[in-house]
């Protein structure tokens, strides 16, 4: 039963296609996950555009692969203590803290911002440890002998983990004496008359347990540091089983571990993100955060660790020059936005739209160029890594081409949040910055 009262109202507009497409993106990416891996595995890789569909179908169709990834105590393990570890160093972690935005009560949560300490602290680890170990990870090298079977964990996990704040999000929170405090605040999206739908979609906006930001913490730290650790596995096995590395391998790894420390140390800026501000907290995020991610966005690594590709320096120094130009644009117009929203930048020397709501919407600098100049820096990067595989397969293309998708998904959501929230007001920016991402192109 939706909860229905003022705080939270009824959900009537369903996002992703409603029930059907969040049942269709429910089985159809952890599918891709998989497919994914048999597409680019120790016994078969994707060369050329075509595909050996019996190769295929004689892995796909071994038994073995689903009892070994379900019941993989090893796997349970390691993931479980990755999880709960991080967990626990996050808890320990001192950090700074900072106010989220205003919610729809009036009041602030409150954040740890530790990010910057936490990387120290697991980098100083790792490197201790792999110089006990005279260069040698045993974790490392499991995470790579393991890949499919903590994928298939990482997605049983993430629907577990829905499922767990998908509950707790009917429980009252309560004060120590046991009197009712607060109701709790739901997403907008997700106090539909279906509960599918809303454990898909997130019921709760911000769920938590004791200090623990269930949210914040996957978005930033086991996902996309496990990413990470894939992708020093490649590396990994690469060298301990060849001797050297390539340097195609070595140049993704660099762009990626880049713009993962940036994700990272940015942990106050995700704060004004969609995800943090609006999406409630459910399989969509849970999923993307701790498996998606993670196990597709490492698809180049992979691919490199399997097929090494020696790129030549001439090459290196352009895909690093497209790398460093997409973030430029990323990372400064994403600034500009913080910083006029923070009163930093003076009004007099940029155009901008008074809304009715009191906010000024900026129509200068990156923010007149396109709608989410952002986006297209974001995208241009995904592009370097992309490139860095060189152009014998398709298939670490298909990045692009799904975080395209997922940037035009994300513009037009916004849209219509910032078309209801600033009424004829968005009309007029529209009208003034006609273009959505890239500028001058869309
Ligand atoms: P934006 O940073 O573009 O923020 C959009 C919000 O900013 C709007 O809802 C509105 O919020 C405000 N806004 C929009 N236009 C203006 C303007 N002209 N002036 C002032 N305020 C404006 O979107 P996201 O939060 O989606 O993305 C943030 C970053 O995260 C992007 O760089 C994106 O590329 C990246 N990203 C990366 C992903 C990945 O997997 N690698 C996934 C998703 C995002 P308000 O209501 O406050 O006015």
């Amino acid at each position: 039963m939706p909860n229905m009262s003022a705080l939270n109202p009824l959900t009537k507009e369903k996002e992703f296609g409603g029930v059907p497409g969040a049942f269709a993106i429910t089985t159809g990416l952890p599918t891709l996950i998989v497919a994914l891996y048999f597409l680019c595995n120790d016994s078969y890789v994707i060369d050329g555009s075509s595909i050996d569909l019996e190769a295929l179908k004689s892995q796909f169709f071994k038994i073995d692969w689903v009892k070994d990834a379900f019941f993989n105590n090893s796997v349970w393990n390691f993931y479980l203590s990755w999880f709960f570890g991080l967990l626990a160093l996050d808890l320990v972690t001192p950090g700074q803290y900072m106010e989220g935005i205003t919610l729809r009560d009036g009041t602030k949560l409150g954040y740890k911002i530790n990010g910057l300490n936490f990387i120290s602290i697991l980098s100083v680890s790792m490197i201790i440890r792999l110089y006990l170990n005279k260069g040698y990870s045993p974790e490392l090298e499991f995470i790579y002998e393991n890949f499919l079977e903590l994928a298939v964990v990482s997605i049983i996990f993430s629907a577990l983990l829905a499922t767990f704040v998908f509950i707790c999000s009917y429980i009252p929170l309560r004060s120590l004496n046991g009197l009712k405090t607060k109701e709790r605040i739901l997403s907008i999206n997700g106090n539909s008359e279906s509960g599918f739908y809303n454990w898909f979609i997130g019921r709760e906006l911000n769920p938590r347990i004791g200090p623990v930001d269930i949210k914040l913490f996957c978005e930033l730290k086991p996902g996309l540091l496990l990413w990470l650790a894939i992708n020093f596995s490649c590396i990994h096995h690469q060298y301990w089983n060849s001797g050297t590395v390539c340097d195609a391998l070595l140049l993704v790894n660099f762009l990626q571990l880049f713009y993962i420390f940036d994700g990272v140390l940015n942990e106050a800026g995700v704060l004004s993100m969609m995800d943090i501000t609006t999406d409630g907290f459910g399989f969509m995020l849970a999923f993307g955060d701790l498996s998606l991610v993670p196990f597709t966005y490492c698809l180049q690594s992979r691919y490199l660790s399997l097929k090494p590709i020696h790129l030549g320096a001439a090459t290196d120094v352009a895909i690093l020059a497209l790398m460093f130009f997409g973030y430029y644009v990323f990372h400064q117009s994403n600034q500009q936005k913080s910083d006029w929203k923070l009163g930093k930048l003076d009004g007099k020397n940029y155009k901008f739209i008074k809304t009715k709501t009191g906010t000024k919407l900026l129509c200068d600098g990156w923010w007149g160029l396109s709608q989410h100049t952002n986006y297209f820096g974001d995208w241009l990067i995904s592009w370097s890594w992309c490139f860095s595989t060189g152009f014998n397969t398709p298939l670490t293309y298909y990045y692009v081409a799904y975080f395209g998708g997922l940037l035009l998904h994300r513009q037009q959501r916004d849209e219509a949040k910032c078309s209801v929230k600033y009424g004829e007001k968005w009309d007029e920016y529209k009208r003034r910055v006609p273009y959505k991402i890239i500028p001058y192109v869309y």
